[in-house]
């Protein structure tokens, strides 16, 4: 694609986000936008969430895939409200399609909104959504040399979930290696290896979604602008 096309596409996606982001904030909610490649879990931690932040947070998802509406039922026999986006085969999510799926989300009863995007690590990471935090999963068959390979899918990320992290033993992955190189991409980044079957390592993953969450709605109250 031409550059300059590229970069007004770009630019015209970042604006849809930030009227997206303004609608996040107006109802006190934390968006936040959930990448990894597929099968790397994420509609699984999602659904474990049902279970680690009840009774703390509210949340609802967006769920985004190239096509069938499988993940979002998922999510409805866990009990969680899930709006599905199809983008029609194409391989990640935009603000406008993040912006029609808000037209149809009742925000204002969610603390928390998760978008779920489409399975992928590389082009995800160039659209923004109107998310608050971007959190990016990586599983560990997907092995521990990924971070390295697709450095701008780690790069100013909030949070690394190392998941299935039950099997590290098994394929001799390096978690330190991984938080090593995902520390030099997002210096900030937090990083939990979770396994969202067992359910170790949620209770990390849940407390730092709950200050993120207090740290949005304290900015918010001051009228201050939310990092
Ligand atoms: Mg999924
Ligand atoms: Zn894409």
């Amino acid at each position: 694609m031409d550059l300059i096309i590229a970069k007004d596409i770009l630019k015209a996606n970042d604006q849809i986000a930030g009227a997206n982001r303004a609608r996040f904030d107006g109802n006190g909610v934390l968006g936040v936008n959930v990448m990894g490649s597929p099968g790397s879990g994420k509609t699984t931690l999602l659904e474990r969430l049902a279970v680690d932040l009840d009774g703390k947070l509210r949340f609802a998802v967006i769920e985004g895939d190239l096509a069938t509406s499988n993940d979002a039922e998922r999510l409805e026999r866990a009990g969680i409200q899930a709006t599905q986006i199809n983008t029609g085969g194409g391989c990640h999510l935009d603000a406008n399609m993040v912006a029609k799926a808000l037209e149809r989300a009742e925000l204002v009863s969610f603390d928390v909104v998760f978008i779920e995007n489409v399975g992928n690590l590389v082009c995800p990471s160039s659209y923004q959504l109107g998310e608050r935090r971007r959190v990016v999963l990586l599983s560990t068959p997907e092995g521990d040399d990924k971070v390295a390979k697709y450095p701008p899918m780690f790069t100013g990320i909030d949070a690394l979930v190392i998941t299935k992290a039950d099997l590290h033993e098994y394929v001799e992955f390096d978690a330190g290696r991984v938080e090593k190189d995902a520390r030099v991409l997002s210096p900030e980044v937090k990083v939990f290896n979770v396994c969202a079957k067992n359910g170790s390592g949620m209770t990390d993953f849940v407390s730092w979604l709950a200050a993120e969450h207090r740290r949005l709605k304290a900015m918010l109250a001051r009228g201050a602008e939310a990092p």
